[in-house]
């Protein structure tokens, strides 16, 4: 395993539709353990391969374990040619992108999606996601196809920029930024 080089904007290639997976072998294997690997040091809790610079639809998803209410929380979740079945709800939260250092944003997602593609073994899969996974998994496959959260924020006064607490030259009193994808 290899800790990857994250592209950050205005990286082009961020912005290119990666191409479908057509056989999941050993190569796509190893990639997914770099992507885990890049993911986790980061830390961040999604990542695409387009934002390591590989133009193919492999994501891999990790929620931490704190969120109890998910059950997927705590473990990898790899999916090759993921695509959004299905939709409902809207909700608007914060949102990070690791390829968007220093910055958050108020991004309007579904809140339940259902997602489906094929796992790192090429078995069919399909996942029901509610609340922060639903998020995750919409940012991440938004990547495959060249788009940032921030296209998606419905103003500028959507997007802030993110406050170290030795910036305030206190202990920061607000809210943790949310983790990035
Ligand atoms: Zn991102």
């Amino acid at each position: 395993m290899a800790i990857r080089e994250i592209l950050t904007v205005p990286d082009p290639r961020l912005r290119r539709k990666a191409r479908p997976v057509k056989k999941v072998n050993k190569k796509i294997q190893a990639l997914f353990d770099d992507m885990l690997e890049t993911m986790r040091a980061a830390p961040g809790i999604g990542l695409a391969a387009t934002q390591i610079g590989v133009d193919l639809r492999l994501i891999v998803l990790e929620l931490p374990e704190d969120e109890e209410e998910n059950p997927l929380a705590g473990q990898p979740i790899f999916m090759v040619n993921p695509e959004l079945v299905s939709a409902r709800g809207r909700e608007e939260e914060q949102e990070g992108c690791l390829s968007v250092p220093g910055y958050v944003g108020y991004v309007e997602r579904a809140t339940e999606v259902t997602v489906q593609g094929l796992d790192r073994h090429g078995r069919p899969v399909r996942i029901d996601a509610t609340g922060l996974l639903a998020r995750a998994f919409q940012h991440e496959i938004d990547h495959l196809d060249g788009v940032l959260y921030v296209d998606r924020l419905k103003g500028p006064d959507k997007l802030y920029r993110i406050v170290e607490a030795e910036e305030e030259g206190e202990e920061s009193g607000g809210e943790e930024p949310p983790a990035g994808l």
